[in-house]
C-alpha cells in the first residue's frame, strides 16, 4: 500500500533559510601557523640584522686600532732613521733601548751602522727590500694562535733600523670595543698563511656566519684583519617570537569569537525575519482555510432555513420537518461559531493552543456525521461505523471535529464520481500502538499514484472549485495535536485517511 508521509507543517522555518555557519577552525589554524612563521622570521631577521651591524661596527673599530698601531710602529722607525745615534758606531744608544718602555710591543731595537752586518740575512734582505721600496720592511714573521711576532726594518743612511714588534703588546685593549675573553667575535691577524689570534671568541655549532675581512692600513705590515662572528641558533629572540605567536593566537581567538556572534546574531535576525514570514503565512492560510470551513455551513444553513420557509409556507402541517431542517441550521450556526473563535483566538494568541481534552473518536465522528446527515442523504450514502473498541483521546475539540468533517465531506465528495450502487463510506475506530486510531475509507475512484504525495500540499487541488486547503489545514491540525494523518489507497479502489491520535489514558 502506498503511504504518503504527513505534508509540510505551517509556521515551520525552512532550512534553506538557517544562515550556514562555516566550519573555520582548519583555516584559522593555518592563518595563525602563517602569521606565527612569518612573524618569527621577520622577528629573527631584524635581530641578525642588528647583530651584523654590531659585529661590523666592532671589527671597523678593531680594524682602526690595529692599524693606528702598526702607523705608530712605521712613525717609530721614521723617527729613529731621521734622528740617527748620537753614539758611535756599534754602541747602543739609551734613546733606542728606552722605546720599549714608551711602546711595550717593541721588544727590542737594532741597528746596523756603517760597515757592520745585520745578525741575519733575513734582516739584510729586508733592508734591501726597503732601499727599493723607500717603506719599511717585514723580517722573521712569526705568526701561531698564541704569538705574534715580527720584525720591520728600515734603511736609513747612515744606519739603518729594526724594531722586534709583540702583537699582543700592540692591542690597544684600553680602546677595545669588546670584552676579549667573553665576546662572541673571534678576531685574528692573518698574513701568508699564519694566523695570530687577537680574541678568541665562538665560532662552533650551528647558525649564521657573518666575516669581515681587511687589510691594516699600513704599506709595511699589511696583515688581514680577519673577524668571525657565528650566531647560533639559541641567540634568536625567541622569548619575542613567543610573545608575538601568543599574540596572534589571541588575535585569531579574539577574531572568531567575534566572527561567532556576529553570525549568532544574523543567524536570530534571520530566524526572527523567517519567523514572522511563516507566521504571516500561517495566518494567510489559516484565513483561506477559515473562508473554506465556513463557506460549508453557511450553505448548509441557507439550505436548511430555504426548505424550511418553503415547507411552511406550502404545507404548514409539515411543521416537524421545518422544525428538524431549522435544528440542522442551528447546528451548522454554531459549527461556524466554533471555527471563527478558534479562528479570533489563532489570531489574537498565536501561540496558545486551545486546551486538549478527553475526546471520545466515536462521539466526534457522530457530531460530524449529525451535520452532514442531509448530504449523505442526498447521495443515498449509508455511512457504516466499526467502533472496534471505545477510543478517547486527548484534542481540541473543535479542531478534531474539523478534522472528521473534513475527510467525511472528502469521501462523499470522492463518492459522487462513482455510481450509486458502488458507494461505501466506513470509518472505522480502534486503538492502536498506543494511539486512538480513526480511519475514513470510500470507495471512490482513489487517489492517483502521483497525486498522492500532493493531497496535503497547500492550494494542491483535482477538484473543479476546490480551495486545496482541507487537507493541510487537516494535517496541520493533527500534527498541532501531536497526532499524525496519512493516506493511502483502498481496495479495490478508493481511498483511506488514517488519523492517529495520542490516548487520554495512555497505553
Ligand atoms: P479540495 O477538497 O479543496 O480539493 P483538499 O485538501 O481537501 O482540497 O483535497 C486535496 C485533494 O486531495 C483533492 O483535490 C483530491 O484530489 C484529493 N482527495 C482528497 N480526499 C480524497 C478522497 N477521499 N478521494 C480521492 N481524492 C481525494
Amino acid at each position: 500500500m502506498p503511504h504518503v508521509a504527513p505534508g509540510p507543517a505551517n509556521g515551520r522555518v525552512p532550512e534553506s533559510a538557517m544562515p550556514y555557519v562555516l566550519n573555520t577552525r582548519g583555516p584559522r589554524l593555518v592563518l595563525w601557523l602563517v602569521l606565527s612563521v612569518l612573524g618569527g622570521v621577520l622577528l629573527a631577521r631584524t635581530e641578525l640584522a642588528q647583530l651584523r651591524e654590531a659585529f661590523e661596527t666592532d671589527a671597523r673599530i678593531s680594524h682602526r686600532l690595529l692599524s693606528q698601531r702598526a702607523v705608530q710602529h712605521e712613525a717609530v722607525l721614521a723617527t729613529l732613521a731621521l734622528l740617527q745615534p748620537t753614539t758611535q758606531a756599534g754602541v747602543a744608544d739609551p734613546a733606542e733601548q728606552r722605546l720599549s718602555s714608551v711602546y711595550p710591543q717593541i721588544l727590542s731595537v737594532q741597528r746596523r751602522d756603517p760597515g757592520s752586518n745585520w745578525s741575519s740575512t733575513s734582516l739584510a734582505d729586508a733592508e734591501n727590500a726597503s732601499r727599493q721600496t723607500r717603506h719599511a720592511a717585514l723580517a722573521n714573521l712569526n705568526f701561531t694562535a698564541q704569538q705574534g711576532r715580527y720584525q720591520l726594518v728600515l734603511a736609513a743612511q747612515p744606519s739603518s733600523f729594526a724594531l722586534l714588534i709583540d702583537v699582543s703588546a700592540s692591542v690597544p685593549w684600553n680602546d677595545w670595543s669588546m670584552p676579549a675573553q667573553s665576546s662572541p667575535v673571534r678576531v685574528t691577524l692573518e698574513h701568508a698563511g699564519g694566523v695570530f689570534v687577537v680574541q678568541p671568541g665562538r665560532v662552533t655549532g650551528w647558525g649564521w656566519r657573518f666575516e669581515f675581512h681587511k687589510h691594516l692600513a699600513s704599506v709595511s705590515q699589511p696583515f688581514d684583519v680577519v673577524a668571525v662572528r657565528q650566531v647560533g641558533w639559541l641567540e634568536l629572540p625567541w622569548g619575542l617570537i613567543a610573545v608575538w605567536t601568543l599574540l596572534m593566537a589571541a588575535l585569531l581567538v579574539g577574531w572568531s569569537a567575534w566572527q561567532r556572534q556576529r553570525s549568532a546574531r544574523r543567524r536570530a535576525e534571520e530566524l526572527l525575519r523567517v519567523g514572522q514570514v511563516a507566521r504571516l503565512n500561517t495566518l494567510g492560510e489559516l484565513a483561506a482555510g477559515m473562508a473554506h470551513e465556513l463557506n460549508q455551513p453557511l450553505t448548509a444553513i441557507l439550505a436548511n432555513t430555504q426548505a424550511a420557509k418553503r415547507l411552511l409556507q406550502d404545507d404548514p402541517d409539515e411543521l416537524p420537518t421545518a422544525l428538524q431542517a431549522m435544528d440542522q441550521a442551528v447546528a451548522q450556526a454554531r459549527r461556524a461559531a466554533d471555527v471563527l473563535a478558534r479562528l479570533r483566538r489563532t489570531v489574537e494568541q498565536p501561540n496558545s493552543a486551545e486546551p486538549s481534552q478527553v475526546v471520545d473518536l466515536a462521539q466526534a465522528v457522530r457530531n460530524a456525521l449529525d451535520l452532514l446527515a442531509p448530504e449523505c442523504k442526498r447521495r443515498g450514502v449509508s455511512v457504516t461505523v466499526q467502533a472496534v473498541q471505545p477510543a478517547h483521546v486527548l484534542a481540541e475539540r473543535v479542531a478534531l471535529e474539523q478534522i472528521v468533517h473534513n475527510l467525511l465531506t472528502n469521501a462523499l465528495q470522492a463518492l459522487d464520481l462513482v455510481s450509486a450502487a458502488e458507494r461505501q463510506l466506513t470509518v472505522h475506530i480502534e486503538v492502536a500502538s498506543g494511539m486512538g486510531v480513526l480511519r475514513v475509507a470510500d470507495s471512490g475512484p482513489g487517489i492517483a499514484p502521483d497525486t498522492l504525495p500532493h493531497v496535503f500540499e497547500p492550494f494542491f487541488t483535482t477538484r473543479e472549485g476546490g480551495l486545496g486547503l482541507g487537507l493541510s489545514l487537516c494535517e496541520t491540525l493533527a500534527t498541532g495535536m501531536g497526532g499524525q494523518l496519512s493516506a493511502h489507497a483502498n481496495a479495490p479502489h478508493g481511498a483511506v485517511f488514517t488519523l492517529t491520535l495520542p490516548l487520554a489514558t495512555g497505553p
